[in-house]
């Protein structure tokens, strides 16, 4: 267990585990410092193998989109995790082929023809041959992209940061919060 500053973001908890009999590995990342005031959206360009280099950290409340292929990971599949564009593509990946096991003889050939021209198009984008949006979704704005000219963000990336609705509020455990505060006063 490790605290890591992360230049032009803040300190996270890197939990790692390595197992030395049968080299079984994971990390895992918590973002200290609570829910910032607003909401995030991080739009990264990926149009090749040079993009696959940036660190990536996705909080455990964050989720990831690529809108090209259609696809969403919602938070808790990947939980928090630090890593790169090319590690987050290929867990994405992975994450659908764990969730795939339920393809038998049975099942509809139509969704089957489906998820193989997902895979296909999936390895084109993890050998840089495909030009796609890596999306970063996350309610709290506990996630970041490195920037390739920091401080500022690069042409590659576009950040926007946006209130959150009821229901996000909802999710993260906030309305609740305010109600007591109303009953004190
Ligand atoms: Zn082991």
């Amino acid at each position: 267990m490790k605290l890591t500053d992360i230049p032009f973001f803040k300190q996270v908890v890197i939990m790692a585990t390595n197992c030395d009999i049968c080299g079984y590995r994971t990390n895992e990342v918590k973002t200290g410092g609570g829910i910032e005031p607003k909401g995030l959206h991080i739009e990264i360009n990926v149009t090749g193998i040079d993009d696959f280099s940036r660190d990536v950290l996705k909080s455990e409340t964050c989720s990831l989109l690529i809108p090209e292929l259609d696809l969403e990971v919602g938070p808790a599949a990947l939980g928090g995790r630090f890593s790169t564009v090319e590690g987050i593509l290929t867990a994405m990946r992975d994450q659908i082929i764990s969730g795939g096991g339920m393809f038998g003889d049975s099942a509809d050939a139509h969704l089957k023809e489906r998820f193989q021209m997902f895979f296909k198009d999936m390895d084109k984008v993890i050998r840089g041959e495909k030009h796609v949006t890596l999306v970063l979704d996350d309610p709290a704005g506990n996630s970041y992209v490195q920037s390739l000219t920091p401080p500022t963000p690069d042409d590659g990336l576009k950040i926007t940061h946006y209130e959150r609705t009821f229901d996000q509020n909802e999710e993260l455990g906030l309305n609740d919060i305010k109600v007591e505060n109303y009953e004190e006063s």
